[in-house]
């Protein structure tokens, strides 16, 4: 299968690419400004996975000509597209009194508009082949998080987005579905997250520890298979066992 994922550089967006070309499948990615960790990503598919196409695409996510020069350009060079991992997100910390327009607005544009763009844009190809995969990368967050009132409405949205989708092109062969995820450690959890819901965390997750990026790649990889071609708009949590958040 040919994956196509935003945010691949570094985090959960690495590993699925690293997991999904050990698994024998070929990976566009894309990163916004870590060409260098693109670079590093790519050189170990060479390594690692010889007879995989691997590549890397710059790509900001909220300019929707970008976009459209990106998919454009993976098709050109993969043919297809099968399955598409919306992961690229940022997430800015604030109380909802003081937080300014532009950050509201800044994760607004890349955690949801970005998503749209990209969906949008590969909508062709996937009617086209009659067949395609939309996996949305959401969070727990959803269930709202104080702190993160711009992150946890963007990743709300993408649950009605991705609802949407499955709506829309469910007839078609087209699937979309969310992965709920729980507390990571990547650069974004290590930034952003404080102590205290760290803490709170490994106190009451089931599961007593933090996802990790192959329990991201298996969800990936069931969503993307023959055998979840019946399983349309739905939500999965990847969380421990833990349905809130602080
Ligand atoms: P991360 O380490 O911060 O990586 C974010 C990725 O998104 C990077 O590849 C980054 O590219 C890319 N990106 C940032 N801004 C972009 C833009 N404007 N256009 C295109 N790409 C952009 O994040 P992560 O922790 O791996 O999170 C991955 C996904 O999991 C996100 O959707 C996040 O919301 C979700 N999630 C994470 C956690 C967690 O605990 N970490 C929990 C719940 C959900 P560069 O490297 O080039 O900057």
């Amino acid at each position: 299968m040919v994956f196509f994922i935003t945010g691949g550089s570094r985090g959960i967006g690495a590993g699925i690419v690293r997991d999904l070309l050990t698994a024998g499948h070929d990976v566009a990615f894309t990163y916004a400004t870590r060409a260098d960790l693109a670079a590093d990503l790519t050189a170990w598919a060479a390594t690692h996975a010889p007879g995989r196409r691997c590549r890397a695409y710059a790509l900001d996510v909220r300019d929707s000509s970008a976009v459209e020069r990106v998919a454009d350009a993976v098709l050109a060079d993969f043919d297809t597209i099968d399955a598409a991992v919306l992961n690229a997100a940022i997430n800015r910390m604030g109380l909802t009194i003081s937080m300014s327009d532009e950050d509201w607005r800044e994760v607004m544009d890349v955690n949801v508009t970005g998503a749209f763009y990209v969906c949008r844009q590969l909508l062709p190809a996937f009617l086209a082949n009659r067949s395609g995969r939309f996996i949305h990368i959401s969070s727990i967050a959803v269930y709202g998080m104080a702190g993160l009132a711009a992150y946890s409405a963007s990743k709300a949205a993408l649950c009605g987005f991705s609802a949407s989708l499955s709506k829309e092109y469910g007839p078609k062969g087209i699937t979309s579905n969310v992965l709920t995820l729980g507390f990571f450690d990547t650069d974004m959890s290590r930034e952003l997250m404080p102590d205290k819901q760290k803490a709170f965390w490994y106190e009451t997750c089931p599961a007593k520890r933090m996802g990790t990026a192959a329990d991201v790649s298996q969800a990936v990889l069931y969503l993307a298979s023959p055998g979840a071609a019946f399983v349309n708009g739905e939500t999965l949590h990847l969380t421990g066992g833990l349905r809130w958040a602080p």
